[in-house]
């Protein structure tokens, strides 16, 4: 099968999540790869079974080269369904780009990895072993996927981690983590004639807003620098029910990114601090609800990477970073397996995912593809293995 008929193949097999049913591409993925050779496994957590993951293994022992993709996708919005100009489902050609859902994200990195493993495969002496990795549930967070795999002692320590996201052929090394959290303020209800003698709660969440925004602009002064300064945004309010009560309830929710180093008990800790230097009696105020992924940060100072920098130096004639990635990803939960660097890495822009006449462009599936060719070349084929 060539490179385009691979990615036209994954992208006709739908694997939208929610539902999340992955198994017919995950049986897809193993099939081919069983059929090159790999000792190949499929798993998936009891309380999801048809959240099927697929790990399939060439060569064996040291050095252990991840390469991961997801094999979700998220599903079409009804809004959505109605902008795409071909079926999402078809893979169809045009103007040097192939179309479909989820043939950015994340299909052609995961097309990109199998056509790596399968040039490998053809090699008599590979040194080490590759390990795919194509895994459900990245679209919902991941806790039934690659965090389930890593937890449940599935995956293997591995010298190098490359996740497959939409970078534009740079290197990423680090993405944020981001809490939510819930804030309440109470108050006491009457009637809107006479509102001194109530407590109003959305007056008081004003003022916890008005500190939130403080807090955020405050934020700036730390940087990382890939990723940039943590923020704080509160996306949602709610409160009252009628103009002509005074509201005794006022609730908002919040995002924080958090940068790389940043404790998310500490974090906490800050936010809980904003809310209660505010003074808002009689009214009262808590926060809670709290929920976080981790941040994801690699020093890329292993001659693995090095190598890797080369390689995607060599092909996109540009700097290749490294650069931040927006969006989160597996790659945070992978932290524990990740004996070596690991990096964010596949073609084009995030920006074109999720959304109506997702496509990639064929020159940049194929960069994908030399890229880490090169670099499973110059690492894992005998001779001249490098050394980490
Ligand atoms: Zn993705």
């Amino acid at each position: 099968m060539d490179s385009i008929a691979l990615l036209q193949r994954l992208v006709q097999i739908p694997s939208p999540n929610p539902p999340g049913d992955t198994r017919a591409i995950a049986d897809f993925v193993a099939e081919q790869m069983r059929a090159i050779g790999c000792e190949t496994r499929q798993l998936a957590p009891a309380e999801k079974p048809e959240a099927l993951n697929t790990i399939a293994v060439l060569g064996a022992g040291e050095p252990r080269i991840m390469l991961h993709a997801h094999i979700d996708t998220v599903p079409i919005a009804a809004t959505e369904a109605k902008k795409w100009s071909v079926d999402p489902y078809a893979g169809e050609l045009r103007n040097g780009a192939l179309y479909g859902k989820g043939s950015i994200d994340d299909k052609a990195p995961l097309a990109s990895m199998m056509l790596t493993m399968m040039a490998a495969a053809q090699q008599d002496l590979l040194t080490g072993s590759l390990v795919l990795v194509a895994a459900a549930e990245e679209e919902v967070g991941g806790q039934l996927g690659t965090k389930w795999l890593a937890d449940s002692g599935h995956l293997p320590a591995c010298d190098f981690i490359i996740v497959g996201e939409q970078t534009g052929n740079k290197v990423a090394t680090a993405h944020k983590g981001v809490m939510r959290a819930t804030i309440r303020t109470t108050g006491v209800s009457v009637h809107a004639t006479n509102p001194d003698r109530g407590v109003n709660a959305i007056v008081a969440m004003s003022k916890v807003i008005s500190a939130l925004d403080s807090y955020h602009r405050e934020l700036s002064e730390r940087v990382h620098p890939v990723v940039g300064s943590p923020t704080c945004n509160i996306g949602v309010i709610e409160g009252g029910s009628t103009a002509n009560a005074v509201p005794d309830s006022c609730a908002i929710v919040l995002d924080r990114r958090m940068i790389p180093r940043e404790e998310p008990e500490a974090v906490k800790a800050e936010l809980r601090a904003v809310v209660e230097s505010v003074d808002l009696a009689p009214a009262t105020v808590a926060i809670g609800g709290f929920v976080y992924s981790s941040w994801f940060d690699s020093a890329l100072d292993s001659g693995y990477a090095n190598t890797f920098l080369d390689c995607a130096r060599d092909v996109i004639k540009d700097d290749p970073g490294p650069v931040g990635y927006l969006p989160g990803s597996d790659a945070k939960h992978l932290m524990e397996v990740a004996r070596g660097d690991m990096i964010i890495f596949g073609p084009g822009s995030y920006e074109v995912a999720h959304a109506a006449d997702e496509h990639v462009t064929l020159a940049d599936y194929q960069a994908t593809t030399d890229i880490l060719l090169n670099f499973v070349r110059r690492t894992l084929y005998v001779p001249s293995p490098i050394k980490n």
